[in-house]
């Protein structure tokens, strides 16, 4: 079933980035795993997924050992900065980056281990109250004041649209979060990279394509739907 789905997908990300007049390429397709089984995970390597993103720091640790070593690893959910330590010289990216406080953790972790750590800056581009990451108003300022900090290198921008039964409802805010990108790389800030747009869930990311996404996440689409946690 998982073969299927990863096939399923690839033809969305093709025939989405055909509509935009994008490269396949340009978009890399990160299989968001959370809470599915250890087996699930493997079927989807077999199919050929090397990247997967979990919310949770105790995925990543449980997972991380059990799974082949050529799997670049993305922290996609809200971290804590007592968890960091645990995941920093573990992953490839983090998402999840809202605040100057979690970002000064992080480099501090990086620069005690001697590793270099690329994250993206989590905007809140919607305005829900309910979502972690910063404002868009916030955003730039935050970009400045973390590419000061040791280690810790900003490759992008990341946001979790709203929930939505129709995804075009979603194209005004990955829109904004391209302008946003825009805008910022064109200030030509010292170790900033605005390269990597994560945006686009299996309920939205035709869309976001077509709006410069180049990471999507997906999870139900490829592993079926979740049972909420126990
Ligand atoms: C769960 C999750 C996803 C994937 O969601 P689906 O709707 O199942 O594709 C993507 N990004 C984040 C941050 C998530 O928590």
């Amino acid at each position: 079933m998982i073969q299927e789905n990863m096939e399923a997908v690839e033809h969305v990300i093709e025939s989405s980035c055909g509509r935009a007049g994008r490269s396949r390429d340009e978009v890399t397709l990160i299989a968001v795993s959370k809470t599915k089984p250890l087996a699930l995970l493997r079927e989807a390597y077999d199919a050929g997924a090397r990247e997967f993103g979990e919310n949770k720091v105790q995925d990543l640790l449980d997972r991380i050992p059990e799974m082949p070593a050529d799997v670049r690893w993305h922290m996609i959910g809200h971290l804590q900065r007592n968890k960091v330590k645990y995941i920093v010289g573990k992953v490839a990216m983090i998402h999840s980056v809202d605040s100057l406080r979690l970002a000064e953790e992080i480099s501090h972790e990086a620069v005690k281990q001697g590793v270099e750590v690329d994250v993206l800056v989590e905007v809140n581009v919607a305005g829900e109250e309910s979502k972690f990451g910063v404002s868009a108003t916030d955003c730039t300022l935050l970009v400045e004041e973390i590419a000061k900090l040791p280690s810790v290198h900003v490759q992008g921008l990341m946001t979790i649209a709203p929930f939505t039964e129709d995804a075009e409802e979603n194209r005004q805010y990955f829109r904004k979060l391209k302008k946003l990108s825009v805008d910022i790389g064109s200030k030509n800030i010292d170790n900033v990279n605005m390269a990597v747009l994560s945006m686009g869930m299996t309920g939205d990311y035709p869309v976001a394509i077509e709006e410069g996404a180049t990471y999507v996440r997906v999870g139900t689409g490829i592993f079926g739907e979740r049972q909420p946690r126990q």
